[in-house]
Order: C-alpha cells, then sequence, then structure tokens
C-alpha cells in the first residue's frame, strides 16, 4: 500500500467512528448531526481517496475521482454550516447560496466538464489532470469558503472567553490541520510534482477533535467515552464469535455478546439521562442568573424611585409645617383654642411624615451606594448635650427624664460625620423615650469603649418595654419591628437602627443592644474609634 492509500485509510478509521457516535450522541441536536455530515463527508473523501490510489485502471480511476469530489464538495458546506451554527450567526441567504453552488458542482462532477482525464502520476496510481474552467472555479470556491469560515473563528476567537474560547481553539486547530494538510492536493492537478504527502494531515483533524471533545465537552464527552468503550468491547466479542471452534463455543459466546450489549446499551442509556440532565439543570441555573438580574434592576429603580418621590414631597411638607406653625404661634390673627388644637395633632402627623420620607431618602441613598459622610473630629458629649436640648420637649410630654453621665474624663473626640453621628444617636433616644412607659427615666452614659483601646462609648438605658432575646439581633435588619413596639408606636417604619448600623460600620464602629427580656428595659451601645 502506498502512502496515498494508507492517508485515505486512516481518514475513514478515525473519521467513521467519530461521525457516528457525534450523531448517536446527540442525534437530536442540530449541531451534532451537522458535525456528524461534515466528518462523515471527509471519510467518504477519504474512501474514495484509499480507492484511487490502489487503482490500476485508468477508466475506474476517473469514476472514483469523481466519487472523490463528490465527497469534497461537500465539505466546505457543512464546515461552513455547523461554524455558522457554533458561533450563533443567523444569515439563512448566505447559508442558502453556499448551498446552492455546492450543489451547483455536485450537478456537474459527474460531467466532463468537471474532471475529463486522469494521468498516472509517480508511477503509482492515476491523478486528476488537466483542469476544466469549472474544476478551477470549483478550487477557488473550496479555499475561498474554508477562508472565510476560519477567519470568522479567528473573529470570534479574538471576543470569546472561556470554555468557548477553548473550544474555537481546538475546534480551528483541527480544522487549520486537516485543511491545510488536504489543500495540497490540489498541486499535482495544476502540474506542481508535489507528492501528496500532507494528505496524511486529514486523518489527524478527527483526533485533535476528540482530545477536544475530550477537554472541552463539545458533544458530551461522557456519552461519547461510554460508546466508544461498548463498541470497542463488542466488536472484539464479535471477533471472538467468527472464531469460534465449536458449536457449543459459539453458542456460548453469541450468548455472551448478547448479554453485554444488553449491559452496554443500559449503561449508554443511564450516561445519557445523567447527560440530559446535567444540561437541564445548566439551563435552569443560567435562566436563574438572569432573573436575579432582572431583579437587581427592577431594586434599583425602585430605590431611584423613592429618591424622587421623597424629593417632590419635601418641600410641600415644609411649607405645610411651617404654615401651621406660624397659624398657631397666632401670625395670621388670634386662633381659637379648638381650631389651635386640630392645628398641633396637623403639625404632628406633619412632623411623623417628614420623618418618614427622610427616611426613605436615606434608604434609597444607601441602596444606591449614594451615602456621602465628611469626616472630622468631633465632640460626642457636645452632640449628646444637643440632643438632649432637642429632645426635651418629647420627653417631657412623657413625662420622662432624660439624664446624661459622662463617665470620661477630658472630651472624647471621634473621627466621623457629625451630623450622621447626631443622626445616630437621636434615634436611639428617640427610640428609648418611644418605647418607655410615662415616668420612666432614660440614662445616657458616656464611656471609654469595651471592644476598642481607644475611642467613645455610648449607652442609651432605658426601663421600658425590653426586647426579647431573640429578637435582639434582627432589629438591625431593613423593616424590622418587634409586635410589642407595634402596638404602641404604629408609625414606625423599623429603619432607624438599620440606617445607624450602617453609619456606625462606615465610621469602623459598632452597635449593639441588651435586654434583659420583655417589660424589662433595654440598653443600646455605640462605639466610635477615637479622631
Ligand atoms: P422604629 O422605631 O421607627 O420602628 P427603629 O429601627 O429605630 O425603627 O427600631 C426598630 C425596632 O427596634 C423598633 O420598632 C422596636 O421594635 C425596637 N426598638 C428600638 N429601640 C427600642 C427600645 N429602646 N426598646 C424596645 N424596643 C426598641
Amino acid at each position: 500500500m502506498n502512502l496515498f492509500a494508507l492517508s485515505g485509510l486512516l481518514t475513514v478509521m478515525t473519521g467513521l467512528p467519530i461521525a457516528i457516535f457525534v450523531y448517536w450522541a446527540g442525534s437530536d441536536k442540530i449541531s451534532n448531526r451537522l458535525w456528524a455530515l461534515f466528518v462523515l463527508s471527509v471519510s467518504g473523501y477519504g474512501w474514495a481517496t484509499y480507492r484511487i490510489a490502489l487503482l490500476e485502471d485508468m477508466g475506474s480511476a476517473l469514476f472514483w475521482w469523481r466519487v472523490s469530489m463528490f465527497f469534497v464538495i461537500l465539505i466546505p458546506v457543512f464546515f461552513y454550516h455547523y461554524t455558522r451554527f457554533f458561533l450563533n450567526i443567523y444569515n439563512p441567504k448566505t447559508l442558502a447560496l453556499v448551498y446552492l453552488s455546492g450543489l451547483f458542482f455536485l450537478m456537474l462532477d459527474f460531467t466532463p466538464y468537471f474532471i475529463h482525464k486522469v494521468v498516472r502520476v509517480f508511477g503509482l496510481f492515476y491523478y486528476n489532470s488537466d483542469p476544466t474552467f469549472f474544476y478551477t472555479a470549483f478550487v477557488f470556491w473550496f479555499i475561498f469558503l474554508v477562508f472565510v469560515t476560519h477567519y470568522q473563528l479567528w473573529r470570534f476567537y479574538k471576543s470569546a472567553s472561556g470554555e468557548k474560547k477553548n473550544q474555537i481553539a481546538y475546534f480551528f486547530l483541527a480544522t487549520a490541520v486537516g485543511f491545510g494538510g488536504g489543500v495540497t492536493n490540489f498541486l499535482p492537478i495544476y502540474g506542481f510534482n508535489f507528492y501528496p504527502i500532507l494528505n496524511l494531515a486529514v486523518s489527524l483533524y478527527p483526533i485533535i477533535m476528540t482530545y477536544a471533545i475530550f477537554r472541552h465537552q463539545l458533544f458530551g464527552i461522557k456519552v461519547f467515552a461510554t460508546g466508544l468503550l461498548t463498541g470497542v468491547i463488542l466488536l472484539v466479542l464479535l471477533f471472538q464469535i467468527f472464531f469460534s471452534q465449536t458449536p457449543s463455543e459459539l453458542v456460548l459466546r453469541s450468548l455472551f455478546f448478547i448479554i453485554v450489549s444488553i449491559f452496554g446499551m443500559l449503561l449508554i442509556r443511564s450516561v445519557l439521562q445523567e447527560v440530559r440532565s446535567r444540561e437541564k439543570i445548566e439551563r435552569l441555573a443560567k435562566d436563574l442568573e438572569e432573573a436575579n438580574e432582572e431583579l437587581k434592576k427592577l431594586d434599583m429603580a425602585k430605590s431611584e424611585f423613592i429618591s424622587l418621590a421623597g424629593h417632590q414631597l419635601r418641600a410641600p411638607m415644609t411649607a405645610i409645617k411651617g404654615y401651621t406653625s406660624m397659624l398657631i404661634e397666632g401670625s395670621f390673627g388670634k386662633v381659637a383654642e379648638r381650631s389651635k388644637e386640630a392645628l398641633e395633632r396637623i403639625f404632628t402627623s406633619t412632623e411623623i411624615l417628614t420623618k418618614l420620607t427622610s427616611e426613605l431618602l436615606d434608604l434609597s441613598r444607601i441602596e444606591t451606594g449614594k451615602m456621602k459622610y465628611d469626616f472630622n473630629s468631633v465632640n460626642i458629649a457636645e452632640i449628646i448635650q444637643n440632643i438632649l436640648k432637642e429632645l426635651e420637649m418629647n420627653a417631657r410630654n412623657g413625662q420622662i427624664a432624660l439624664k446624661f453621665k459622662n463617665e470620661t474624663k477630658n472630651d472624647i473626640k471621634v473621627w466621623g460625620d457629625k451630623n450622621k453621628i447626631h443622626e445616630v444617636i437621636i434615634n436611639l433616644i428617640d427610640n428609648a423615650i418611644k418605647y418607655s412607659g410615662e415616668g420612666k427615666n432614660v440614662v445616657i452614659w458616656l464611656r471609654n469603649p469595651v471592644h476598642g483601646s481607644s475611642g467613645a462609648l455610648v449607652a442609651v438605658e432605658d426601663f421600658g418595654i425590653g426586647i426579647r432575646q431573640e429578637e435582639i439581633s434582627k432589629l438591625f435588619g431593613k423593616f424590622a419591628r418587634t409586635e410589642e413596639s407595634k402596638k404602641i408606636r404604629p408609625d414606625g417604619m423599623g429603619l432607624g437602627l438599620y440606617f445607624a448600623k450602617k453609619i456606625v460600620e462606615d465610621h469602623k464602629g459598632e452597635i449593639w443592644a441588651e435586654s434583659k427580656g420583655q417589660g424589662k428595659g433595654s440598653t443600646f451601645f455605640v462605639e466610635l474609634p477615637v479622631a
């Protein structure tokens, strides 16, 4: 056997099993079917080459050359189609044109307008010679299609990433080697004295592809490997049947063959099922990821809407508050006592509304990452004194005494945003007032820190409704409220502590609460690092 025949035989031997397995591993998938057709065309070409290389008679050499060309015409067409599919390119018109041009050459193939003469080359076999116009057109068409397809692959390769990039790389390598070698077969036709030795490269591409399949799971590697192994075992068993010496051996071996076939089929089926369910899970995971992205976008849109609405509400509320307070003070003339009461209610309600609006605005700021800080050295004792003045009226209404116990010697300064720290502490003291019964006192302690070696610890202690142990850690979450507090103060939103925690954490401090249980009061702690 000469090398040309060997290259043909090798191409069939590597290509055919791959074509069968790829088809069989996913006959319902277009990609598998297309790739199988492509490999089958190459195998057909290999088979015809094998025949040509061994023929002694000129007449049948011409026939086998035409058979060989039949497959060669199909190769770039299927390759082109498969690549388009693999790269998700949808262009039906171009595809139709490629198929039509392929059909055109197929129709010419068995006429003298394509191949009309073969000559003996290298003293070994008959080779296609004296190319016709259409044959040369075909050579250009072939090279052009292969070039365009590889160019597409290359462009996608540059922008692809991860697994897809690897797949394209192997794909590219395999087909480039195969085509690169195969194209040199045209040379002797045009009078170049080049033995078509590179035809051997054509048989290499299925090997590279197989490696790619094993490494990068192009067509479901598990099914492929299981099928291959089962096939080899069955082939060996079949041979054994043929070489049986006695009838009993024949029966026994045939029986064994049948049993192994059944188990092999069952094995393959279970692997196939496993692969399918894995594919399903992967698809579900992808859907979930997309849904999650969508939710994030909606969440963002919601935060932006709240921010917009909040800003729009602010101005009218300030006007309502301002004018109500002027009416109460009598700036627009004397107000009857009953009307005054109503006006005071309007004023308090508007204040609650203002607080809610600013809480919603803060929430949207946190969620959109727009919380801004102005860090400076801050005197904590001073902040507490100011807050006590602000809340004096509130406390007095509930007959609550606010006591400030400063246990630090010098005025402690911490590093932070004055307004934000003010917001945190006022919220704690306001809560202490809100959630204490009438006549209960609230004590505010300023101490040296427990956790850090330097800094300040503010503790707000009350003797009010208290908190159940299991609820303490939850209170710093968004919209968290205890059932008891809802009964006493239905107007709260459960956002104050959530903001406080966020602010304190942004100051690299700590915030926590302690309570001996329901009805036994609670203490809220804030620790901030020193300036
Ligand atoms: P709001 O007070 O507007 O509900 P906060 O975030 O400030 O929101 O507080 C969250 C919840 O924590 C309150 O609803 C209440 O259930 C609980 N809480 C806060 N401070 C105290 C306290 N001093 N005593 C008892 N419960 C408290």
